[in-house]
């Protein structure tokens, strides 16, 4: 057996449409009463807090995500006393009506998941810990003692295969970043090639049984990771195993509120949009009920495609991938699926703050208020731009305003007048290409808005030729992810590069910019065009949760693919919504940083202190803290493994008692948890990250 795997510039294919939607076909697999995969809906599952020896409570939680409409319970079952009372807590539930499946949650303990496996409709194990255990050593393990160790690991769970299979329950693959095994890190590191290793030797272990009730998870409380790990499984394993398996889909550790539904809206989302996954889990550091709105608005649309119903649900994976690879014969990609790289774009000065380059993508809101009302607009750019504030505040950078006719022009030449040094961050739009030409001598950045199949003259490329403004086209793209217009924009993009004029900001405005701008992104590409790209989300409808979610699906998978210089929102909600809402989604794909990166655990049956609550008592303290990341792990078992890439972490480790990391060393052990916050702060100072509240 070859211990290598393929990296070279991953020299993989990626067999997937990016440029539409298009569900990856997979195989139909068991969850009880209900299945997924195959031609089922993308299901939504959660996961209880509650201790699982504790029966009522953890009844009760079950029952209220089953009023929730979960659609699949998971429980953590730590040990086979837990195992065993899944027992009580299954026969309640069902004695209730409540005929929801249940997953067993297992980590580390053969032992519990083969006692656990005659109680669910399906078990989840992780490849890092089962039947090892990580012991986050360096150790380089020789090929033998690679060997001898998988050897070991197919001892310990070939009996479970085989007990799955004849009861009839189907498994989770469930790798998470940061807890690999030793073994895996050692030879792939903690990488994505380490989880889509970890994940394949246990797959192939269940094909050796001719067990294929198989799904897989690739988690990461990283959202470029996670979507980066299951593009790169889906790739190999369709390459290589038996079946095209079911993805469950989740960012760990996502946090609360807007950040962890961002994160989590993201990274699911983006692999969504790609075509994949088939269940999904929001993961939030709240009340387990709350993931389960969230998890349908991230769902519903996808669910919503027709799909034919046939019965080829379980066709071989040659015939999937076939079909997959047909559809998706993009050649060249407009970015790296299986790593990060961002987009390189020439770089814009001269018009406000400078755009593209090495420089972080810029945030832009459009205003509400009319030109015909110079006083309310102007008043309204002050509030948008708050110039009070210090520089690389969490404020709009730039403010869009709009014109329609000639008329407007001396209004305009008196606005920005008044705005005095603002009048650099004030970018103006209109469609009319006569009053564009007369706009490019008096602003900073002008905006030409195109509707498909508008055609421009040669004395708009004269226009643009001479000196003044930035100019940006953008072409508005509603509706609709079908009718990709990026050749026209690139086309235009060329003519202006061939005669060499600099300052030009191509953008796509939509409700869905995902497909457009990857298509957009492709022509540059294939044209040697480095002009920066903008992300323009207009959604002028819809409640807050929907904008946030979606606008996070739609730009959030395009940052993570390091394409777009700036990110712009036009929405009904207030200018300070939108602001934070793109500010958290440019964090949130880890491109610009502007507040602390908390990665918290949503807690279990492992949590022995009130996580909610210290997690806000944390936030409270340390939310100033540009940039830092601070894990906060519900236990000692699983945390300091997953909080992955945090550079300080709170970890519950019993009742009452913390453990505090720096980075991924454990430098005070089982403190009582009334001193941990403080001690956690005078670490933070010691290491030099401390700054005081402004
Ligand atoms: S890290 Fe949190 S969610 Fe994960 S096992 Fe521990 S307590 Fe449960």
């Amino acid at each position: 057996m070859s211990l290598e795997i393929s990296t070279a510039g991953h020299g993989i294919d990626y067999p997937v449409p990016v440029y539409g939607y298009r569900r990856r076909f997979t195989r139909e697999v068991a969850f009880g009463e209900i299945a997924l995969g195959g031609y089922q809906p993308i299901r939504v599952e959660s996961m209880t807090t509650t201790h699982t020896m504790d029966t009522v409570a953890t009844v009760a939680q079950c029952r209220r995500l089953y009023e929730a409409g979960c659609e699949i319970i998971r429980l953590t079952v730590p040990t086979e006393k837990d195992a065993e009372n899944l027992k009580n807590i299954r026969e309640q539930l069902r004695r209730d009506g409540i005929r929801t499946p249940l997953v067993a949650d297992i980590h580390f303990s053969a032992r519990a998941a083969m006692k656990a496996v005659e109680f669910v409709e399906n078990i989840r194990v992780n490849p890092g810990n089962y039947a090892t255990g990580a012991k986050f050593t360096s150790d380089d393990y020789t090929d033998e003692e690679y060997m001898a160790e998988l050897d070991k690991v197919r001892t310990e769970f070939a009996p479970l295969v085989r007990k799955a299979k004849e009861l009839g329950v189907s498994m989770r693959i469930g790798t998470n970043h940061g807890s690999l095994s030793d073994r895996t890190v050692s030879r792939f590191g903690n990488s994505p090639e380490g989880m889509v290793e970890a994940a394949l030797e246990f797959a192939r272990l269940c094909e050796e049984e001719q067990y294929h009730d198989v799904l897989f998870s690739m988690k990461s409380s990283n959202v470029r990771v996670m979507i980066q790990a299951y593009r790169l499984l889906v790739a190999r394993a369709d390459a290589e195993l038996k079946y095209a398996y079911p993805l469950h889909l989740g960012v760990t550790e996502a946090g609360d509120g807007d950040e962890g539904r961002i994160k989590s809206a993201m990274g699911i989302g983006a692999l969504l949009e790609d075509g994949l996954g088939d269940t999904i889990r929001v993961s939030l550091t709240e009340d387990p009920v709350n993931e389960v709105p969230v998890g349908f608005a991230i769902v519903r649309k996808y669910n919503d495609y027709h799909l034919v119903r046939g019965d080829n649900a379980h066709l071989p994976v040659k015939h999937v991938v076939e079909h997959g690879r047909k559809a998706a014969a993009h050649g060249m990609l407009p970015f790296e699926p299986f790593s990060y790289a961002r987009r390189a774009s020439c770089r814009i000065d001269g018009a406000g703050y400078p755009i593209g380059g090495d420089t972080l993508p810029r945030v832009e809101t459009a205003a509400t208020a009319s030109i015909a009302d110079p006083e309310g607009l102007k008043a309204e750019i002050l509030r948008r731009l708050d110039p009070e504030r210090p520089v690389d505040s969490i404020r709009s950078e730039f403010v869009g305003i709009s014109i329609g006719s000639v008329e407007d022009l001396p209004v305009l030449e008196q606005l920005l007048a008044s705005l005095g040094g603002l009048r650099d961050r004030i970018v103006v739009s209109t469609a009319d290409t006569a009053l564009f030409s007369w706009l490019l001598p008096m602003v900073s950045r002008a905006r030409l808005d195109i509707v498909e199949g508008e055609s421009l003259g040669a004395d708009l490329f004269d226009a643009i030729q001479g000196p003044g403004a930035a100019v940006e086209l953008c072409f508005i793209h509603e509706n609709s992810s079908e009718n990709v217009p990026a050749e026209i924009l690139s086309h235009l993009a060329a003519k202006l590069k061939a005669k060499g004029v600099q300052r030009v900001l191509l953008s796509v405005m939509s409700n869905r910019p995902l497909y457009p701008v990857r298509k957009l992104a492709l022509e540059l590409k294939k044209s040697g065009i480095d002009y920066p790209v903008a992300v323009r989300y207009r959604q002028r409808v819809g409640d807050r949760s929907a904008v946030l979610i979606e606008s996070a699906i739609q730009t959030g998978t395009l940052f993570c693919d390091g394409i777009g210089d700036l990110l712009a929102f036009e929405t009904g909600l207030p200018a300070d919504q939108e602001v934070a809402i793109a500010f958290n989604i440019l964090q949130a794909a880890r491109i610009r940083m502007s507040k602390t990166e908390f990665i918290s655990c949503p807690g279990c049956g492992r949590t022995y202190f009130e996580l909610e609550k210290t997690t806000a008592l944390i936030k409270q303290r340390v939310s100033h803290l540009k940039g830092l990341k601070i894990g906060i792990m519900g236990c000692i078992v699983n945390g300091p493994g997953e909080m992955a890439d945090a550079d300080f972490g709170y970890v519950g480790s019993g009742k009452g008692r913390v453990s505090l990391y720096v980075g991924r060393e454990c430098v005070e052990e089982n403190m009582l948890e009334e001193a941990a916050l403080e001690r956690l702060i005078e670490l933070i100072r010691q290491n030099g990250k401390w700054v005081d509240p402004a």
